[in-house]
């Protein structure tokens, strides 16, 4: 059987995985059985606590939540703002948005700062906000916004939440595993991210960080009854592994293999290490063709850049898409407001001379897309 892909995704999730993460789905598990529950979910658990904390992992527990990323979004901002509660949102792009439009549809009293697009969120105007509004309980907040790759600056923001004593949840989906971070040393109540993203498994799951003794308050706060992060919670702690409803069980498995090939590789330093090489790289070599970065550097995640398209009329994004995916490469839109741009992800089973081989690639795709 040829396990090879056709071509590698550049884009933040589902993303190019190695052949042994995809192999280590061939086979059915029972999901009420040790091998499955004691075997693969309980360690899954404890390692994505060890992930996400090396200075307090008895404070953390991880909850796993069926869905994609958003699901395990929607689970824990319905699960832990209680009834009559207020969450402020911080909002710099589309999942910021998102954040809000879940808080909204789940009736819940939502502010939300929205600093724009290309500017990161407004500090001052948070710490204002919290001094003025002791009913504001939970803050929100998008890690690496996805929509630009911009990398939102969590410490500063940690400082300022638990500084003024409120719970602070993160959306880290898109960097948690890539970026380092420890939510004990933040101050971080509960993070969210999923199987597809840094870790580098096949999507069909998320899951949640939680600060025990804050999801112990979360009881019977729920909105929902499959997206319940406490009863989840219960279950898996009871169960010892087990999932209240259907598990993605081959998804899970490849999950665990994903982690095992991220210790391999070094740990989340060593990955951080090789999506900023492949970043620098991506951006050296537009940059040299004549592209230009829709954020400043500085601003920058290693996850995702977003260039601006050329300026020749005759450029097409679809063609342009076409030809790199002949040649083996694939590419996302842009998604900022009012500027023409696409995206290209750094992140997944991809190396830098992936990214040399593609920055040839687009030398050579432009030739044909006349114009620029
Ligand atoms: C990918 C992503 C999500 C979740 O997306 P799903 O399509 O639901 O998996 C949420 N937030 C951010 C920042 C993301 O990058």
């Amino acid at each position: 059987m040829n396990l090879d892909n056709p071509y590698i995704l550049l884009t933040p999730g589902p993303l190019s995985t190695s052949p042994t993460v995809r192999q280590a789905m061939l086979r059915d598990w029972c999901t009420w059985d040790d091998d499955y529950n004691l075997g693969i979910v309980t360690p899954i658990r404890e390692g994505l606590v060890k992930l996400a904390t090396q200075i307090a992992p008895e404070q953390y527990t991880a909850v796993l939540m069926q869905g994609s990323g958003t699901f395990s979004v929607e689970a824990m901002i319905g699960s832990t703002v209680p009834r009559g509660g207020k969450l402020l949102v911080l909002a710099n792009g589309e999942y910021g948005n998102r954040l809000g439009r879940i808080a909204i549809t789940l009736g819940i009293e939502t502010l939300i700062h929205d600093s724009g697009e290309l500017a990161p969120p407004e500090l001052a105007k948070l710490d204002a906000a919290l001094a003025a509004d002791p009913s504001i309980g939970h803050v929100v907040v998008v890690h690496n916004e996805t929509t630009t790759g911009m990398l939102n600056p969590l410490a500063e923001i940690a400082r300022i939440v638990k500084g003024h004593g409120r719970i602070f949840l993160v959306d880290s989906m898109s960097a948690f595993g890539g970026i380092p971070l420890d939510v004990a040393e933040l101050g971080i109540d509960f993070l969210v991210s999923s199987a597809n993203k840094c870790i580098q498994g096949v999507p069909g799951f998320g899951f949640v960080i939680a600060r025990i003794s804050e999801l112990e308050n979360s009881k019977d706060r729920s909105r929902s009854v499959s997206l319940d992060l406490y009863d989840q919670w219960q279950g898996m702690e009871k169960g010892k592994g087990k999932w209240r409803f259907t598990s993605p069980t081959h998804v899970v498995r490849a999950f665990a293999q994903a982690m095992k090939e991220l210790d391999e590789e070094g740990g989340v330093a060593a990955r951080f290490a090789r999506y900023t090489e492949n970043q620098r790289r991506l951006v050296v070599g537009m940059e040299r063709l004549g592209f230009r970065c829709i954020l400043p550097h500085e601003l920058h995640s290693p996850i995702i850049t977003g260039f601006h398209d050329p300026e020749s009329s005759e450029y097409d994004f679809k063609k342009f898409y076409d030809l790199l995916k002949e040649k083996g490469f694939v590419i996302y839109p842009g998604k900022v407001t009012g500027i023409d741009s696409f995206r290209i992800g750094t992140i997944g089973h991809v190396f830098p001379e992936d990214i040399d081989r593609l920055i040839l690639a687009i030398e050579s795709a432009r030739y044909w897309v006349s114009g620029f």
